[in-house]
């Protein structure tokens, strides 16, 4: 976006949106930027809030200090490999999560059991405390007999299916989803979940771009789901009002995860901003409030799914240096995703308590996805307690970058520096995790 500059608060140094902050958290609501059109097109109207928490038992804000919740679980996460992986593996447990259903888009994509196996390894590795479930990544390779390996080696969950190129990783995804029927078929008797990528590709002749690719693929998801009904289907990181209608109007067997992330940008926050562009994109203030709603409505079919998706620094803000000069810089896009893991249940909290449906928190980042998800909820006795942040301090304060520790030097901008800039950098949240 041109000419946007001077009008809007640099990344990483001011919240991407004004309203994340609740009223009243602070003793103020002065921290709400005004006189733009951008966030009068955002900020729901009083009235609209008020309609959005109408039929929930809403906490009062301000009655509550500490919050005990059942164990969280991040059912969308991406945990990548290597250098980034050691890094952000931690994280998942940092962010009060201690079930992580990881994604598969690796290089190359987890597209066999055995895969997922070592990679389950190499994560509980990392991170020995944190429950990793896995997926494999939908292509042809994939057999209705490998999905019985799959569902026997007790990790693997689920199949992710991508659209061809529409994301990190995806230049391996489906073209046309009747070529995999056989793998549904399976999948259905093996009670393995199918995660949906949501999104058609672009195509400019058929007049479809990134903001009306997730409208557009969901006559997929209905095709689908009526022809396997009790193959469990999730709508992944779902950004649109015709996308939460879409999935409502399913039976019990389908669902839909959503972001943090997408509970508080419009296209406004991400156009010019690399640090808040993501792949599906944030919608329209409308898409962002129905969202909202089906949250603070309380609707089990709709869970947390980070979409915790980490990438370098270099590739967020390519440049001629990091990218081995101007040549190779043309053509060179930002990279799509938006990093939450480390910070993710006091951001849920936050955000929740910002439309009124903190009440929520519990079924949006815990029992729902569980449920959906077969997974025990017994056997994550221990709760979380969140606790607000001290007004005065660093306390509930996001960190500015994560950096691997081989490499401190902060500034250097090479390629292969292992530094992450988490959503809300440098912002404080209303929650801490209580130790
Ligand atoms: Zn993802």
């Amino acid at each position: 976006m041109e000419g946007a500059e001077g009008d809007a608060p640099q990344n990483g140094k001011a919240a991407p949106s004004s309203d994340g902050l609740p009223a009243g958290a602070d003793g103020s609501s002065k921290r709400k930027r005004e006189g733009t059109n951008g966030d009068q097109q955002g900020q729901p109207s009083k009235k609209q809030q008020a309609e959005a928490v109408a039929s929930t038992s809403a906490l009062s804000a301000t009655s509550v200090e500490e919050l005990e919740i059942n164990s969280p679980a991040d059912f969308h996460v991406h945990l990548r490999q290597g250098p980034m992986s050691e890094l952000i593996a931690p994280h998942v447990a940092q962010g009060g999560v201690s079930l992580a259903y990881v994604m598969p888009n690796l290089v190359p994509p987890i597209t066999t059991t055995q895969m997922a196996v070592e990679y389950h390894k190499s994560l509980k590795a990392l991170a020995p405390q944190t429950d990793f479930w896995m997926t494999l990544y939908l292509s042809p390779s994939l057999t209705a007999e490998e999905i019985k390996t799959a569902k026997e080696s007790g990790v693997v969950k689920g199949v992710k299916s991508y659209p061809r190129g529409v994301t990190t990783n995806s230049d391996g995804g489906i073209e046309n989803y009747e070529t995999y029927y056989p793998v549904f078929e399976a999948m259905q008797e093996h009670d393995l979940v199918l995660n949906l990528h949501g999104e058609v590709p672009s195509d400019a002749d058929k007049d479809i771009t990134i903001l009306n690719a997730e409208a557009t693929f969901l006559s997929h998801l209905h095709k689908i789901h009526a022809r396997f009904p009790n193959l469990r289907i999730v709508l992944e990181h779902a950004t649109t009002r015709a996308a939460v209608e879409a999935v409502k109007a399913c039976g019990s067997t389908v669902a839909c995860s959503i972001t943090p992330h997408h509970l508080d940008l419009i296209i406004d926050d991400w156009a010019g901003k690399p640090l808040n562009f993501c792949k599906p994109v944030a919608k329209t203030p409308d898409d962002r409030r129905a969202l909202r709603e089906v949250i603070a409505s309380g609707h089990e079919r709709f869970f947390l799914g980070s979409d915790s998706a980490p990438h370098p620094l270099a590739n967020k803000y390519p440049s001629a240096a990091t990218h081995g000069g101007a040549e190779a810089l043309i053509g060179c896009g930002c990279a799509a995703g938006v990093y939450t893991s480390i910070i993710l249940i006091p951001l849920c909290a936050h955000l929740l308590e910002s439309f009124g449906a903190l009440d929520k928190l519990e079924g949006f980042v815990s029992s729902h996805g569980r449920r959906f998800y077969k997974a025990p909820l017994s056997s994550t006795s221990q709760k979380l307690k969140l606790k607000r942040s001290a007004v005065e301090g660093e306390e509930g304060k996001v960190p500015v970058v994560c950096v691997h520790p081989d490499y401190r030097e902060v500034g250097d901008e090479r390629k292969d520096k292992v530094q992450v800039v988490p959503f809300w950098a440098g912002k404080k949240l209303g929650w801490t995790i209580a130790e």
